[in-house]
Parts: structure tokens; C-alpha cells; sequence
């Protein structure tokens, strides 16, 4: 049994919010997108209208599927303006009380029924689905960053998150035009599981010396067969975003393999956090 799904609601407008309501809305859904920053939300919509024109740019769309998807688009000033919808995807700041608060909010104004699924990165799916009265209906769908680019999905049952709803997700999924990959409610689901401890055993090889930052990164990319090296990819994704899911590992299954590195710490200590801040193992103009 699925449900049907006509209307996705996203709250969160950065990075990965934009990411999730362009790939919605060009999928033909519906799509609502809210932020408590008004500035976040007129940005992020901003930001997919450029995403659209340069694909129409690029001859990857025509101009009648810009219109349409932009028309699909409806920014949303008020989280009650998501409560017809009938799949909200949240992809606001990374931080547990925030997250806590926002499915409170959802599980009390969108419509009985509805499906509330969150792209934590981290966070556990069945603690946010607790903070609800319909842990059943609260799935993970972890889209990947570009979400436009990146055609993976982790999708992450909590434990109470019922068949219906896990199948509803995958078929959104499957008809965003994305791969599904099933993972368990565990720290680091299964990408950030692998990913995070090789970006860190990275950052170890070179605090202790072993090699240097675009020689590790050399290694990597040319030995390895990986389109970006480790400390490169680290600084993409953001070295307190790596900071934090080390963390998460390292709390949640208590081995010492996971501890974090020094260097990390002190980068993001330093407020050397990668591209965004300008500097990380790499300098950005
Ligand atoms: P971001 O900082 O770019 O965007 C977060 C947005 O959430 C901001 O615009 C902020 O104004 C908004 N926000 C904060 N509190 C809110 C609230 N109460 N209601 C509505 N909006 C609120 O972060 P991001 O990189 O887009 O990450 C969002 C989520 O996606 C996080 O859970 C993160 O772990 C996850 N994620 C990130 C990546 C990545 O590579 N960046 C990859 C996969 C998953």
C-alpha cells in the first residue's frame, strides 16, 4: 500500500533545502518551501531560478519545463502554510533542538496522515519521530549535496516508521529520478559510516606526516579511482559539518576508532571550515 502524493512541503531554504524542492518541482510535484529567514527563503528560491535558466542554457530542459516547474514553486512565509501537504521534507540546521522543535510544529499543523521525513545528516530517525504522535508516518530521506546532481538517496527507517510510509518515500524517490539505498536508524546511517571515518583517517595521515595535504589528495584521486580527494571533499562539504558527524560516531557507537582528529578540531576551532569560510586544507579566493 501507498499513499498518494501530489503536494511536497520542504522547510529549510539552504544548501540542500533549494536542492530538494527544484528536484520536487521539476519531478511535476507540487512544492511549498519555507524558512524562518525570510532572506534564507527569497535566496534559495532565487538560487533555483538560476539553476533553471543555465539547464535551459545548457539545452538540458526546454523552456516550457522552466515555466512549469517554476510555476510548481510556491514560497511559504508561515509553517502552517505546509499543512495540506501531503509529504513534508525537512532540511533545516543540523542541531537536535531545532530538529525537535520543528516536528513538534509540523506533527501539530500538518494534516493528520501526512508524511514528515527529515535529511538529517545524523540525528536519529526514531528520536525525532518521538517527538511526534505519528512516529509511523516519519521516515529519513538523506539527499546528497548538489541534491540537482547527485543521484543518491539514503532512505532510513526509524524503528517505528511503518511499510507505507517507507514505500511512499521510495516512490517519490524513484520518480524524482533518484537511487534508493536502504539503510538502518545507526550513526552515520551507511554513506557518512564510511565516508566520514576516510576523510578523518585523511586528516590523520597528515597530522602525523605521513604525507602532504595534495599529495594525500593525489593518492586518493589518482590510486583509488575518486573523482576528489579527501581533505579536498572535507573542505566541500564543511570541516565542522565533518566535525560533527565524527561526533555523532564516535558518541554513538563508543569505539575509539572514531575519535576525531586533533587537526580537525583545531581547524574548526580556528574557524578554518573549508569553502564556505575561505580556507580549510585548501585557500578559496
Ligand atoms: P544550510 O545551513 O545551508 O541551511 C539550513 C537552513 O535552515 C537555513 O536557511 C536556515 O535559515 C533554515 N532554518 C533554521 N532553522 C529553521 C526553522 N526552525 N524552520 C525553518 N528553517 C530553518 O544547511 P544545509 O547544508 O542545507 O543542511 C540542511 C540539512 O541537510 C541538515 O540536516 C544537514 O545535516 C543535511 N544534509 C546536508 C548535506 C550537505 O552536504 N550540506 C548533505 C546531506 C544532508
Amino acid at each position: 500500500m501507498m499513499k498518494e502524493i501530489k503536494t511536497i512541503g520542504v522547510v529549510g531554504a539552504g544548501q540542500m533545502g533549494r536542492g530538494i524542492a527544484q528536484v520536487a518541482a521539476s519531478s511535476g510535484y507540487q512544492t511549498k518551501i519555507f524558512d524562518v529567514s525570510a532572506e534564507c527563503l527569497e535566496n534559495g528560491v532565487a538560487f533555483i531560478h538560476q539553476q533553471l535558466a543555465r539547464s535551459l542554457a545548457k539545452g538540458r530542459i526546454t523552456q516550457e519545463q522552466l515555466d512549469q516547474t517554476v510555476l510548481l514553486i510556491d514560497p511559504i512565509s508561515k509553517l502552517d502554510g505546509l499543512s495540506d501537504c501531503d509529504l513534508v521534507i525537512e532540511a533545516a540546521t543540523e542541531n537536535r533542538k531545532i530538529k525537535f522543535e520543528i516536528f513538534q510544529q509540523l506533527d501539530s499543523t500538518i494534516k493528520s496522515g501526512a508524511i514528515l521525513a527529515t535529511n538529517t545528516s545524523s540525528i536519529s530517525i526514531t528520536e525525532i519521530a518521538a517527538v511526534t504522535s505519528r512516529p509511523e508516518l516519519v521516515v529519513g530521506m538523506h539527499f546528497m549535496n548538489p541534491v540537482p546532481v547527485m543521484k543518491l538517496v539514503e532512505g532510513i527507517r526509524g524503528l517505528e516508521t511503518s511499510n507505507e510510509c517507507y514505500d511512499t518515500a521510495a516512490a517519490v524517490i524513484e520518480r524524482m529520478g533518484k537511487v534508493l539505498v536502504t539503510a538502518n536508524d545507526m550513526p552515520g546511517f551507511a554513506v557518512n559510516r564510511i565516508l566520514m571515518p576516510m576523510i578523518n583517517e585523511a586528516v590523520y595521515t597528515l597530522h602525523e606526516g605521513v604525507a602532504s595535504v595534495t599529495d594525500i589528495d593525489q593518492a586518493m584521486k589518482l590510486g583509488t579511482n575518486q573523482p576528489m580527494g579527501p581533505l579536498e571533499l572535507a573542505d566541500f562539504i564543511g570541516l565542522d559539518t565533518c566535525l560533527a558527524i565524527m561526533d555523532v560516531l564516535h558518541d554513538g557507537l563508543g569505539d575509539t576508532k572514531y575519535r576525531p582528529c586533533p587537526l580537525l578540531k583545531q581547524y574548526v576551532a580556528a574557524k578554518r571550515l573549508g569553502r564556505k569560510s575561505g580556507r580549510g586544507f585548501y585557500e578559496y579566493n
